[in-house]
């Protein structure tokens, strides 16, 4: 039991405990207790059975489950994990037709209340065009799926790069402290492309180094903040002059960098 417990890795924002579950082979599932309304909600259901692993040591009964969008490694734990009691099921109303039977539909731009918490549905497409991410301002958490990684974010399986722009410009403007909690831990192949593009930021090599120490002592890099991705993903950072040049587009809009930065991690 103790060896299960410390494998949990907790935050603890105002009155929310927040639980990074690994499921598959590199995939992040979260588990977010309310403490005032007793609520439990699990942002992406990967696979059931880590889940239920990390609800019976924790103790905690599942009653929601949020999806950022509808690929296979995000949705598929979901009817097992329905199926074991009384669990809603949220997801946007518009990608409702290729998500499991919602409980509750969202609307991209709209807010819902969780127990006491503010929950805000920002429409993030470009990865899917129906993804959305799930925003908290009281607690000040994010729940980006694949839209925004670590030095990262997701590729543009469906959207176009302005619309991917448009989702990544929303996220960026949030507080420098929203604590953001992602969907996969590609964390160690987005640093050596940040570097790449961005060779001349100090706080980005000081950021690898530190993401370096972590994985190789078997800890995971989630979460990360706003601030730290403004200052050191190289996505966010298309509106900076250095990463413009380095990608040979000096004085180009950051949408147009942005497309750039995108279209080389695909090539990397
Ligand atoms: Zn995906």
């Amino acid at each position: 039991m103790s060896n299960a417990l410390s494998a949990l890795e907790t935050t603890e924002l105002g009155d929310l405990s927040i639980v990074s579950v690994p499921c598959l082979n590199d995939n992040f599932a979260y588990l977010v207790r309310d403490g005032a309304s007793g609520h439990v909600a699990l942002i992406d259901a990967p696979e059931a059975e880590p889940v239920e692993a990390a609800l019976h040591v924790l103790g905690w009964t599942l009653t929601h489950i949020f999806i950022t969008h509808h690929h296979g490694d995000h949705i598929d734990g979901i009817e097992d994990l329905r199926a074991r009691g009384n669990v809603t099921v949220i997801g946007s109303s518009a990608d409702a037709r290729r998500l499991p039977v919602l409980t509750e539909s969202v609307t991209p731009g709209e807010s819902f209340r969780w127990g006491g918490i503010e929950v805000q549905v920002i429409d993030t497409p470009g990865h899917t065009v129906g993804h959305i991410v799930y925003y908290m301002p009281g607690p000040g958490a994010l729940f980006s799926g694949d839209t925004l990684f670590a030095m990262g974010c997701g590729r543009l399986f469906e959207g176009t790069a302005q619309q991917m722009w448009g989702g990544l410009s929303a996220l960026a403007n949030l507080p420098d402290e929203t604590v953001v909690f992602f969907g996969h831990e590609y964390t160690a192949t987005n640093a050596d492309f940040a570097l790449t593009v961005d060779p001349h930021n100090e706080m980005l090599h000081r950021r690898v180094h530190d993401v370096i120490d972590t994985l190789e002592s078997g800890g995971r890099t989630t979460p990360t903040t706003i601030g730290l991705e403004r200052a050191t993903n190289p996505f966010l950072r298309a509106v900076s002059p250095d990463v413009a040049r380095e990608v040979g587009l000096p004085d180009a809009d950051p949408e147009i960098v942005f497309a750039e930065v995108r279209r080389r991690k695909d090539a990397a």
